[in-house]
């Protein structure tokens, strides 16, 4: 049995990236996952630099410290996109225990619209009603801290979603369980969207009212998050049991 005392943020973790490159939401060796393991944010754990998302364990994430200057210059340094986005968040956005970046498809698309907004179209969507924040000012890669400031200023008030205009999105939640739901359920919400957009035909709006109380029953649901990892974990105990060593 291991002592890190850690071991359970890391298997959530690894079991995070492992879910979301089976449902073909990974990209290449891109994109992190980190979660905070100090009170001030400031050490938090984080996908190893160029490793896919299918292939890794829980030992290997690795246990950063934003206070550190010297960590991109290490020789097991994080990717610099990571670091730079995941240690400012932590670092300023208290509600930003776990933060999740992807580029996954149907997300990624709503941020290329001109209209970016998450119509309540659906239970889904609207469990996001109010609740995601758009960065519009897309600018290359994340190499400084300055995209993470402006990004932090934007999550500040509660938001739990940024899209990431012409990017990607990008999730916090107060524990791993938390942001991967939030993060599964953004999709499958843009994803609906998407489709209907499809269809060419006009869109069947909930009342914002309706919008609301569902939001409102989402965020209520007991337990619903940690069910879901658990879930997830358990198939991953038989096929892929190897994810938390
Ligand atoms: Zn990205």
């Amino acid at each position: 049995m291991s002592t890190d005392p850690y071991q359970e943020q890391r298997a959530d973790l690894a079991a995070a990236f492992r879910w979301f490159a089976r449902l073909g939401m990974a990209e290449a060796v891109a994109n992190h996952f980190s979660v905070a393991v100090s009170e001030d944010g400031s050490r938090f754990l984080v996908n190893p630099c160029r490793r896919h998302f299918s292939q890794i364990r829980a030992s290997e994430l690795l246990l950063l410290d934003a206070r550190d200057p010297a960590t991109l210059e290490k020789p097991n340094a994080p990717d610099p996109t990571a670091w730079y986005l995941h240690a400012g968040l932590h670092a300023n956005v208290p509600h930003a225990r776990c933060v999740m970046h992807l580029h996954c498809r149907y997300a990624t698309a709503l941020g290329c619209l001109a209209d970016s907004t998450l119509y309540p179209i659906d239970i889904n969507a609207a469990r996001f009603f109010g609740r995601v924040a758009t960065d519009t000012d897309f600018s290359g890669m994340a190499l400084s801290s300055d995209e993470a400031g402006r990004q932090a200023r934007l999550l500040l008030g509660g938001k739990s979603v940024l899209l990431m205009a012409n990017h990607g999105v990008l999730v916090v939640g107060a524990t791993v369980a938390e942001a991967f739901d939030e993060l599964y359920y953004f999709e499958r919400a843009a994803e609906m969207l998407l489709t209907c957009y499809s269809t060419g035909k006009p869109l069947r709006l909930m009342p914002d009212s309706t919008a609301e109380l569902t939001k409102r029953q989402w965020l209520e649901y007991p337990g619903f998050a940690t069910d879901h990892l658990n879930a997830v974990k358990g198939i991953l105990d038989r096929e892929e049991p190897e994810y938390r060593l």
